[in-house]
């Protein structure tokens, strides 16, 4: 026998609690269900007004309150608990019902779990969603992977409640098995990068221009009217004009200086290194957290190394406000560009057929790095979808080209006055590396033939060599 419950969530602490209330509000009946009763209890207590709620304190009951074919999204802690959790559900399940995985989970382990189900005759859908509580219960960015055939008839609730920009959903089937939390992964790696760019251009503004928190906040504050416009730097704005109540002072200096990271940036930078695609913006934001957080290293450093750097005589604040934002602009396209570059490489990799115009479309509301550029990338890709290189669309060729001497400016002043820039800097060299007519790389490969005889490739002929280098240097073709 069938419920009545149109979808049901398992996994009521914050962020399913919100989800299920953000689906009651848009009409659907929800079959609710947790570990412990108690979050299930307390949230038709507090929010039964929001919309119907079947509560269910076994998963049994869970299961047997919906509709058919069920359609179940589990919320809980990523990792064991999940699959704890598919291990309840699957005996109570039935063909064709649809599991929906909306934890943070990292994509290998939802390309096993897919291909577990599927044996069940059971579709699995690893979905990314984005956008913290809040996005949540008002609209998150949501990024569903799985079977085309679950989209059809999981897809139209889950783009009821994502978030609208101009009237378009922020919600899209991304591609098979791991697709959507694999695309949630570079999302948040690209978050890392953002954030880091931010924290740069406020610490470069801090140190130039002797500013204070709640004026780099007003800078900040007007960035947000131009092609700056984003979530991140209008909380950035936010949050350097906050002042601490207990002491009066800017609250980011009474705020310890080291970052912290759940895991996603780390699982986005690694694998980068498997795939060999440089997402050095993403890498560089990842380890300047570690660096914040290298309690022992910094305080030797601290003692031990001097700066043999002056302090920074900016004589055109104005001039200078422009560069550090031209420079931050720049920053940021290659971050993104990187990070798209990934999701091309992983559907290569993995067989996904991903439009990455649609995720920039999907990542425009709803989610942490929502942006008014996200727009420009769904033009580039609008205009040529196997764009190999992001940064060589033409928009952003000239964005970029027009900023590049501030981007220099910035990037030498910084080296030259000691003040870290990893991912400025970090850009700015990968920008100068993809576009240089010729790299090192060739002395490298050489090196790696002289001590490995790794062979190389010659420029004037085809084929693979070698160079008798211990013997009488003749090269012989490998
Ligand atoms: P959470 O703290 O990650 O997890 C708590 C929930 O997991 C509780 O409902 C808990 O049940 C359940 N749980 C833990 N171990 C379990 C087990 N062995 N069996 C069954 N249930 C178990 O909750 P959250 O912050 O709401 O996040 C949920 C998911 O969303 C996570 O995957 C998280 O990474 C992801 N996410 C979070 C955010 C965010 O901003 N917080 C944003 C995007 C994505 P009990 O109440 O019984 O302990």
């Amino acid at each position: 026998m069938s419920g009545t419950a149109q979808i049901g969530v398992t996994g009521l602490a914050v962020m399913g609690r919100n989800l299920a209330r953000n689906f009651a509000r848009h009409g659907y009946t929800v079959a609710v269900h947790n570990r412990s009763y108690a979050k299930t209890e307390s949230l038709v207590a507090e929010h039964g007004s929001d919309g119907e709620f079947v509560p269910a304190k076994s998963m049994a009951d869970f299961v047997a309150s919906l509709e058919r074919p069920r359609k179940v999204v589990i919320m809980v802690k990523a990792g064991g608990p999940t699959d704890a959790v598919i291990d309840e559900l699957v005996p109570l399940l039935e063909e064709g019902d649809i599991v929906v995985d909306a934890g943070n989970a990292h994509f290998p382990d939802t390309i096993r779990r897919e291909a577990a189900l599927k044996k069940h005759g059971l579709h699995f859908v690893g979905s990314g969603v984005s956008g913290g509580e809040e996005g949540a219960l008002n609209g998150p960015s949501i990024m569903p992977g799985g079977t085309p055939e679950s989209y059809e008839s999981l897809g139209p609730i889950l783009e009821d409640i994502s978030a609208k920009v101009d009237g378009v959903p922020c919600c899209t089937y991304v591609g098979s098995d791991g697709a959507g939390h694999f695309v949630k992964m570079v999302h948040n790696g690209i978050e890392y990068a953002d954030m880091q760019l931010i924290a740069e251009a406020y610490d470069l503004l801090r140190q130039g221009l002797g500013a204070s928190a709640a004026e780099i906040g007003e800078i900040f504050a007007q960035w947000n009217t131009g092609d700056l416009e984003s979530f991140l730097i209008e909380i950035t704005a936010d949050v350097l004009q906050h002042v601490d109540a207990e002491t009066g002072k800017a609250f980011v200096d009474i705020v310890l200086d080291q970052a912290e990271q759940k895991g996603t940036g780390r699982w986005t930078v690694q694998n980068g290194l498997d795939l060999g695609v440089p997402i050095t913006g993403i890498a560089e934001a990842t380890f300047a957290r570690a660096l914040s957080g290298s309690v022992p290293q910094r305080a030797a450093g601290r003692a031990a190394l001097p700066a043999h750097a002056a302090s920074w005589e900016v004589k055109d604040r104005a001039a200078f406000i422009e560069d550090v934002r031209q420079a931050l602009y720049a920053s940021k396209v290659v971050a993104y560009s990187q990070g798209f570059d990934q999701i091309a490489a992983a559907a290569t990799e993995f067989g996904w057929d991903i439009d990455r115009g649609a995720m920039a479309r999907i990542w425009r509301g709803g989610c942490i790095i929502r942006a008014r550029f996200l727009n420009r990338i769904t033009e580039a890709y609008e205009r040529d979808q196997d764009l190999p290189l992001l940064l060589a669309d033409q928009y952003f060729t000239d964005a970029v080209a027009s900023g590049l001497p501030a981007w220099r400016r910035i990037v030498a002043g910084a080296a030259q006055n000691g003040v870290p820039t990893p991912a400025f800097s970090s850009s700015l060299a990968y920008y100068d590396g993809v576009r240089a007519e010729r790299l090192p790389a060739a002395l490298v490969q050489a090196q790696r033939d002289f001590f490995g005889a790794h062979t190389y490739k010659r420029v004037d002929r085809e084929g693979t060599f070698h160079t008798e280098w211990s013997g009488d240097r003749t090269e012989a073709e490998a």
